[in-house]
């Protein structure tokens, strides 16, 4: 048996182009390829897969001694516990390429695209075979999510299409209206302690010596978002010690008006804000244009941190 995984803190694509993919080499081989997931699902990934009708992906709690593909991470710290002491056979992701090693040669396909999903749908065509309805749907949620719906930056022509092409399987006729639907219950934050919302999209990364961890909120309501800069803004401060990083962000991203606000904690989190986004003013990190946390933020934060 194998597992197809995505990331900790799964987001929509991990989740989904984990059960597209498993699908995928199941039709391709006839052999047994199981979703699983390496976390609890996030309110967004939730709506979908109910939305779909689709079974959430069985919970790994560690790798070790088992079969496994990555998709959509390439990083040990982002990994399912034990990564190390599992046989990894395949990846496939669109991000920067990470530490993940492997003893033997493997199938290994990174692309520079919006979504691990666009990759996933390109297997089954490459291969003259098409998700069912309910994949589809998921492939298609996956793709708005990690793109909000076409606005990233990281959003390719390839994406745009494989969204169509998914988005006709499925049945979706209005893709921004279904897009607003699912942005919508993916931010459905009442409720949720400071704590729920620092780790619904939440990555930690590495440069240099220091080790540092980046959240992201997303939503349609600025409102919403305002109100959360005060609360969050106390929460990562006075918590500071126990999420195990030397600098603590959080992304509060506006989709509709294409920016982001951006909170910080720790010592000399502000000069690296300040340092990377030379747009950025103390106390106050309003970045517009910047929605992509893969593209624009870890980048920067890194060069800063170099
Ligand atoms: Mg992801
Ligand atoms: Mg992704
Ligand atoms: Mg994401």
């Amino acid at each position: 048996m194998i597992y197809v995984i995505g990331h900790k803190n799964p987001d929509t694509d991990s989740i989904c182009s984990a059960i597209g993919y498993a699908a995928f080499k199941s039709a391709l081989t006839g052999e047994e390829f199981v979703p699983a997931r390496a976390g609890e699902l996030n309110p967004e990934t939730t709506f979908v897969l109910k939305r779909f009708g689709a079974e959430a992906p069985v919970f790994l709690e560690s790798a070790a001694g088992k079969d496994i593909i990555l998709v959509d991470h390439n990083e040990t710290a982002q990994a399912v516990d034990n990564v190390a002491e599992a046989n990894i056979r395949e990846i496939i992701d669109h991000h920067k390429i990470g530490d993940v090693q492997t003893k033997d040669p493997i199938y290994f396909r990174n692309m520079p695209v919006g979504c691990s999903a666009t990759i996933v749908y390109l297997h089954f065509t490459e291969n003259n075979l098409a998700p069912d309805k309910t994949t589809a749907g998921l492939l298609l949620s996956a793709i708005l999510s990690d793109t909000l719906a076409f606005r990233s930056p990281t959003c390719t022509e390839m994406d745009v299409k494989t969204a169509d092409a998914l988005a006709q399987i499925a049945g979706i006729e209005d893709i921004q209206g279904y897009a607003k639907e699912m942005f919508k219950a993916g931010s459905e934050l009442a409720g949720k302690t400071p704590k729920e919302i620092l780790y619904l999209d939440f990555k930690k990364f590495t440069a240099g010596d220091t080790t540092y961890g980046v959240g992201q909120v997303t939503s349609m309501d600025a409102d919403e978002l305002a109100e959360l800069k005060g609360t969050m803004t106390e929460y990562m401060n006075s918590s500071f010690d126990e999420h195990g990083v030397d600098m603590l962000f959080l992304l509060l991203t506006d989709i509709l008006d294409e920016s982001s606000e951006m909170l910080c904690a720790g010592k000399n989190a502000d000069e690296t804000v300040q340092k990377a986004f030379t747009s950025a003013e103390e106390g106050r990190y309003y970045l517009k244009g910047v929605v992509s946390r893969k593209k624009q933020v870890i980048p920067a934060l890194t060069e800063a941190l170099s």
